[in-house]
């Protein structure tokens, strides 16, 4: 019996990419039967927020955060939240939980006429803040990161938080620039928020 290669398959394994770094995250669950994995929702994240370079967004998705720590941290003691990936300001890229996995990143939203985004997206947090702007490098890793997804799971989509559940989510915001990510990957501009 012969095998043949997929060439794709070398990129991942079971939901995991290949370039990113691993920390597995106890925060997720199964996707439901069938989900068709088309959306891929952006977020920005610090710990505490504005500040960059730590390991603290890491601890949070592995629920290892001591909350204790900075008094911003009290305000979100005890949730238990996850992205697949974090891209740090450097470019540096983590992955928390299998794409073939359901991550929770997304909360209450509606997209593309489907609701709980969290069921049949990925969620990719970019180390920012709300509002503010993103490293070049930050472009660079995550127009790799989507088009390799897209290589994955039939994406048709690509918004923010702040589309997903506008009125109360207001991230990447307004200093993130789809235009660049739209030149940087060449999709259809109608994969992207209006
Ligand atoms: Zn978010």
């Amino acid at each position: 019996m012969t095998t043949r290669p997929e060439p794709r398959s070398a990129l991942w394994r079971a939901g995991w990419y290949g370039f990113a770094r691993q920390l597995a995250s106890p925060n997720f669950g199964a996707r439901p039967g069938g989900a068709r994995v088309d959306l891929i929702v952006l977020h920005s994240i610090s710990l505490p927020p504005g500040q960059y370079g730590g390991e603290e967004v890491q601890q949070l998705f592995s629920n290892t955060l001591d909350w204790n720590a900075h008094p911003y941290f009290k305000s979100i003691e005890g949730v238990a939240v996850s992205a697949h990936f974090y891209i740090r300001r450097n470019g540096e890229l983590w992955q928390f939980v299998s794409c073939d996995d359901r991550a929770w990143h997304a909360g209450n939203s509606h997209y593309r006429g489907r609701d709980n985004c969290n069921d049949d997206s990925v969620g990719i947090e970019l180390e920012g803040l709300e509002g503010a702007t993103f490293e070049p490098a930050q472009y660079e890793a995550l127009a790799g990161l989507c088009a390799a997804i897209g290589q994955q799971y039939p994406v048709q989509h690509i918004a923010g938080h702040e589309h997903i559940a506008p009125g109360r989510k207001s991230d990447p915001g307004e200093g993130f620039d789809w235009a660049l990510l739209q030149r940087c990957l060449a999709w259809p501009k109608q994969c992207f928020p209006r």
